[in-house]
């Protein structure tokens, strides 16, 4: 048995090693090399972290990036039911809410003035389809949608001197239509395109929106508009090591289409008391580097990798070793809506701890500045944008 074990290990590392030096050639990577990276095994570990890494520093150099920005939960209803959220609240919980317009402008105007530039417009998917009560307040509101409102929280933000990136979980490409002019970039975690997840006991069980070929379609028509795009994968929701790998080769290939992915995000899962999935272990920390790594690998130089830091403190130093580039939206305003538990950190240890690993931290918009281009922003926000990020320079 023993001796299997180790036939079984050393295939794995000379495939692991394989894998590598094919990505490290430019040679295109298929779902086995997937795979091989993604379970690669602690004696080729180095060696896959170290080539994550300089391919990073190939195509970003010592450069890492974050957006100060403000969040704007419009609403924290939602008709799914995932096992492992907290953001979502029923209609007669008393922390329910949707936002005022009122309230969208105040906090957008008090992000403003803490030199937020992103407007992080981020609520449930479809609760009007649930909820008859909220169909009400859509009528108090003298909205027809959701989304019709979703529009309206961006041009306040705007006006506010924000730009906006908004997450409005599945959308169709007449509402993506509806959005784009008023979103400097849009944004839909895949999560994981395996279906399974659906399945009975699975944490999507009761999450119709979290259908992955809904999700890819989404993300094609955003594609297909010429939309900045930013998704990502849920890491440790209950999915295989090929299912994690078979993810990121998705959005590889959604972005080989359309070239509209402009940022991957690599989250953990983290476990809270009052989830239902508050018992299952959260991926350990080498866990994540190899799904880092393995994204950078796929997906290559120039692709923007980020990994939230306020739900890995500890562990940042490991994650840019990994080859992440950017750290996502930090807020000097508003808690992080979706892991309430998990405070922002503060910028100067954020900057201090960077610069020790030997990288120079800056402040991006909600679009990275290879997107700035008229062929992806809305013409009404050209400007906007161009002096948005010359400001950022100055
Ligand atoms: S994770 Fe998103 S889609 Fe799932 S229940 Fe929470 S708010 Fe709804």
């Amino acid at each position: 048995m023993e001796t299997q074990t180790c036939v079984s290990e050393q295939a794995d590392a000379k495939a692991a090693r394989a894998a590598i030096a094919r990505a490290w050639r430019g040679e295109p990577l298929g779902s086995a090399d997937a795979v091989a990276l993604i379970s690669c095994p602690e004696q080729e570990l180095s060696r896959l972290l170290k080539a994550a890494s300089r391919l990073r520093d190939r195509g970003k150099g010592r450069l890492l990036t974050y957006s100060p920005k403000v969040f704007l939960p419009v609403t924290n209803l939602c008709r799914d039911r995932c096992t492992y959220c907290t953001f979502r609240k029923e209609p007669d919980d008393p922390e329910a809410w949707t936002m005022t317009r009122e309230e969208i402008a105040d906090w957008s105007r008090r992000g403003r003035e803490l030199g937020c530039r992103e407007a992080l417009v981020c609520l449930g998917d479809k609760p009007e389809r649930a909820y008859p009560r909220y169909r009400q307040t859509l009528a108090e509101l003298g909205v027809a949608s959701t989304i019709a409102y979703v529009r309206e929280a961006c041009a306040i933000a705007l006006e506010a001197g924000l730009l906006p990136h908004t997450n409005a979980g599945l959308m169709s490409r007449a509402e993506l239509e509806l959005l784009r002019p008023v979103n400097a970039s849009m944004g839909l975690m895949l999560e994981n395109i395996s279906p399974r997840l659906r399945g009975r006991g699975q944490p999507h069980q009761w999450a119709p929106d979290k259908t992955p070929a809904l999700r890819v379609q989404t993300i094609e028509w955003a594609g297909q508009l010429s939309v900045p795009f930013t998704t990502g994968i849920l890491v440790g929701i209950g999915e295989t090591l090929a299912e994690r790998a078979e993810s990121l080769l998705a959005i590889r290939d959604l972005h080989a289409r359309h070239g509209h992915i402009q940022e991957v995000i690599i989250q953990n899962f983290r476990a809270k008391s009052e989830i239902a999935m508050a018992q299952a272990l959260e991926p350990q920390p080498l866990e994540m580097a190899r799904a880092i790594a393995t994204a950078r690998l796929l997906l290559g130089p120039a692709m923007n990798i980020q990994a939230p830091p306020n739900l890995s403190p500890d562990h940042l130093e490991l994650f840019l070793a990994a080859g992440v580039n950017d750290w996502g939206g930090i807020s000097p305003l508003t808690s992080d809506f979706v892991n309430p538990e998990a405070p922002w950190p503060h910028l100067a240890e954020l900057r201090a701890r960077c610069a020790r690993a030997g990288f120079e931290l800056r402040p991006r918009l909600p679009v990275y500045p290879e997107y700035i281009d008229p062929a992806w922003i809305d013409p009404g926000l050209t400007d906007r944008v161009r002096r948005a990020a010359a400001e950022l320079r100055s």
